[in-house]
């Protein structure tokens, strides 16, 4: 159904489940039988660069140091960041069909196409349905073990890739990560769009590079002006969860394979809100 609920006939660019779908909707993929997820949260961005992953990394480590049993699915198959953030190598173990997640140092369940690759530089060409069967497989195939909360790093964008992810993987909620300049564009506002259309629940927004903050003196500076998210929040009806500034720290614990060592609490208020997800 389009935005303003009339039907357009163009199933393509609409996510809909509806009769004029004619019976082709999209299932939702099912979860390996050897699996347990409690909840999955998608973390999304209406373009590439912005800092998902970070976002989604910090999450995972953040809920993880909460006591809570969590994965992360690396569902950006042609801009995989998780395994880096978090050190990890090639070698995910396949027994009997199925596949044995990584597992980080601090016990964080991990799956990505970069941690299957022979060679992990090498890029990902495929086409949009079989990165879409990739993400199928990681849900289908990997056995995720009692896991409490599944962050989705989600392909960026509103293209099919996205939509067919949305469509086959259960999300509980979603996150939706931008920042002070994309918050200006139309950008922002089709990843809410489409996942009101899809009927998951956004947790809320989190701006990341919000602003920094001076080594010198410690004051906080607006580089990109002042922080606008307050109100697109307000606009769009969804929470601000968090304001993440640039952070050289953390792009350097990123860059290293260690996030798990982080020692800010940025992400805090919008992990608070992923514990509230049903
Ligand atoms: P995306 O997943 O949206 O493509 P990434 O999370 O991979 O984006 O971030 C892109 C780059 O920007 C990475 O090198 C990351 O370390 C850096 N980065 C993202 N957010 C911050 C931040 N708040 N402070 C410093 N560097 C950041």
């Amino acid at each position: 159904m389009a935005e303003n609920n009339e039907c357009t006939h163009d199933c393509s660019s609409c996510g809909a489940d509806c009769p004029s779908r004619g019976g082709e909707a999209i299932q939702k993929e099912k979860l390996n039988p050897r699996a347990s997820v409690k909840h999955v949260v998608g973390v999304v961005s209406g373009k590439g660069g912005v800092g998902k992953s970070i976002v989604t990394s910090m999450l995972a480590v953040e809920m993880n140091r909460r006591g809570k049993t969590v994965a992360v699915l690396d569902a950006d198959i042609t801009g995989p960041s998780i395994p880096k953030a978090f050190g990890a190598k090639r070698g995910v173990e396949a027994v009997d069909d199925v596949m044995i997640p990584h597992y980080t140092k601090t016990g964080i369940q991990l799956m990505s196409v970069n941690l299957l690759l022979e060679d992990e530089a090498s890029p990902v060409v495929w086409r949009g349905p079989v990165i879409a069967g990739a993400v199928k497989q990681f849900w289908t195939d990997v056995v995720w073990q009692d896991v409490d909360y599944m962050f989705v790093d989600m392909p960026p964008g509103t293209g099919d890739v996205p939509l067919t992810v949305f469509q086959s993987l259960p999300l509980d909620g979603i996150i939706i990560v931008t920042t002070p300049q994309e918050l200006v564009s139309m950008i922002v506002e089709k990843a809410v769009n489409m996942a009101k259309l899809m009927n998951i629940p956004i947790v809320g927004l989190v701006e990341n590079m919000s602003y920094a903050v001076c080594p010198d003196c410690g004051k906080r500076l607006n580089i990109f002006g002042e922080s606008k998210a307050q109100k697109a929040a307000e606009q769009y009806g969804i929470p601000l969860l968090a304001q993440i500034p640039l952070d050289g720290k953390l792009a350097s614990l990123v860059d290293s394979g260690e996030v798990e060592q982080m020692e800010n609490d940025y992400i805090s208020p919008a992990a608070d809100a992923v514990e509230g997800v049903e």
